[in-house]
Formats: C-alpha cells, structure tokens, sequence
C-alpha cells in the first residue's frame, strides 16, 4: 500500500541555518547543479582544478575560471549567493507571490536590484518543452477586467477588452499546468499554443466559446460546456481546474503585484505555472528550491532586455 508522506516545509529560520554563510552557499548551490562531480559549465568537462579566488575553478579543456554561477541566470550577478537562495525561498513559498518592495525589505537591497532578481527567477520558471495529455482543461481570462465581465465578451467579440491582458491556460488534470500571455482570442492564436504544448489524441475541455470548436480536426477529442448557459460542469466536461488557477493569479495581480505590466505578464504567469507545477505545495520545500536552482541552468536575461520598449 502506498502510504502518502506529508511534505516537509522548511521555515526561514531553518533556512538561515541551513545557509550560515556565503561558503555554505556555494557549497549547497555547487551540490546541486553538480552533484559529486563538478565539471565545467561552458563545455561539460570533468579535468578541473580548485582556482586560487574563492568559489573559483579552472577548466583544464576551455582554459577559463567558472564558478558554480557560469552559464546560469546568476552569471552577471554579484549579489552574495545566498541572497539569492532567500530570494528562490520566498518565490516558491509565497501562494500570491513576493513583491520588489517585499524582497527589498527581506533582503536588505534595492527595490531595483529584487525587480531584476525577481524577473530572473520568473524567466527561469518558463515551463519545458513536455506536451500535455490524458484530460487537458483549456480556459482564457482577462486580467484588469471585472470577473463578471468574462463570459459577456464572447457574445460581444473582443469589445470591451481593448488593452486588457489576456492570459491563455492549458492545465493537464493531475499533471503540469502552462500559462501563455496571448495577444487575442482568435482561432490562430488559441489554436496554435494547443498544438503547440497539447499532444494529440488528448481531450480537451473548454467553455463555449465558439473558437475552441472544430478541434477534432487536428485529432483531439473536445467537450465543453455552455457557460452561456449557465452550465459548468457535465460529467467530466468542466474547467474547474483552471479556474482555481485564475483565482490565484488574479489575487497576485491586484493584491501582490498591483497589476503588473503587460509587457511582463509572460514572466508572472511562468512563476505562478511553476509554484503549481515543480513548485506544488504537495512538494517538499526543498525539492521545490532544487527544482528552482535547476531551471537556472544555461538561461540569461540581461537588465537592458528587460527594460527595452
Ligand atoms: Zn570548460
């Protein structure tokens, strides 16, 4: 019989003493991107050296210094190590999400420096390329609009949403949830990010929105129910699931984050996908850090980027 263990949560306080220091930092975060064979982060290999810097090696192949913070989100960053650990503590802990302002305070650095280590932390948590499948539930929401509004835009087209954020939800039932910020809700576009993160032979449950219908002809099978109706559940046909996601989004976007901007939107809907996802509170805390830490790998965002028009 599989017994269900409770998940382990860690508290701050057990946090600071599992991380007393910079060295622990490093040797914690250089244990789990390496595990007991430390190798090069540019090409791979093994033939390395202890360099005299601390935290520092040299690689025997490439003939260059890395440290455990090479080719990841933290390359650029000189933000001691384990700030940055506090920093991936309170992303996956906190249901609504951590504010810049928040993390300044907790962490005792600019409000600019959390925003950018925030963003980091959120570009990081973009979901990978593993399509859903089995009951996938697929819903659209307009964040900035009154939740009363949501279903009376489908019979008036888009008007009324001019400018808001539409954020698109592709949620796999017991499985991994993904999150796009979409431009509209026309066939293409929803129909496209189906086939992109959706595998064949799926089915798919939507509302009615007459777009979603016709999907069968690109091999899913499809129910909805008739929101117009007043129908929102038949069977197995509901996008409850998704719905319960919307609710934590849209307490994050009015309640943490006072309403982020549009051009962000990508980067907090992947952090909130990510404490639903590898994040799950069914999780132990610490494997939800580990997961985090992994997701920096091989990624970058330059500040510039970020604040680009
Ligand atoms: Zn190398």
């Amino acid at each position: 019989m599989l017994i269900k263990r409770k998940a382990q949560t860690i508290g701050v306080t057990q946090l600071a003493a599992m991380i007393p220091h910079e060295y622990g930092a490093f040797a914690l975060m250089e244990a789990i991107m390496w595990g007991p064979d430390p190798y090069c982060p540019r090409c791979g290999n093994q033939k390395i050296n202890e360099a005299k810097r601390d935290f520092h090696f040299w690689c025997g192949s490439c003939r260059k210094h890395f440290t455990v913070r090479t080719n990841t989100m933290m390359a650029t960053s000189n933000m001691p190590l384990r700030k940055w650990f506090f920093a991936m503590y309170f992303l996956v802990t906190a249901r609504k999400g951590v504010s810049s302002l928040q993390l300044s305070k907790e962490l005792s650095i600019s409000q600019r420096t959390a925003w950018y280590l925030l963003h980091r932390l959120r570009e990081a948590c973009a979901s990978g390329p593993d399509l859903l499948s089995g009951h996938v539930e697929v819903d659209e929401t307009f964040l900035g609009g009154k939740e009363t509004n949501k279903h009376s835009y489908k019979k008036l087209g888009n008007m009324g949403h001019e400018g808001k954020t539409i954020v698109m939800g592709l949620r796999q039932r017991e499985g991994q949830t993904v999150g796009r910020h979409i431009s509209a809700t026309d066939r293409l576009t929803l129909w496209t990010e189906i086939q992109k993160h959706v595998s064949k032979g799926t089915t798919i449950y939507t509302d009615d929105h007459p777009v979603y219908r016709g999907l069968e002809r690109k091999e899913y099978t499809h129910e909805s129910v008739n929101h117009r109706q007043k129908e929102y559940v038949r069977g197995d046909a509901h996008t409850n699931s998704m719905e319960s996601v919307w609710a934590v989004m849209k307490r994050g976007y009015v309640g943490t984050y006072h309403h982020w901007s549009d051009k962000h939107t990508q980067r907090y809907v992947n952090e909130f996908t990510f404490r639903l996802n590898a994040g799950d509170v069914q999780h132990d805390t610490w494997d939800r850090m580990i997961a985090l830490c992994q997701c920096l790998k091989g990624k970058k965002l330059k500040y510039k980027e970020l604040t680009a028009n």
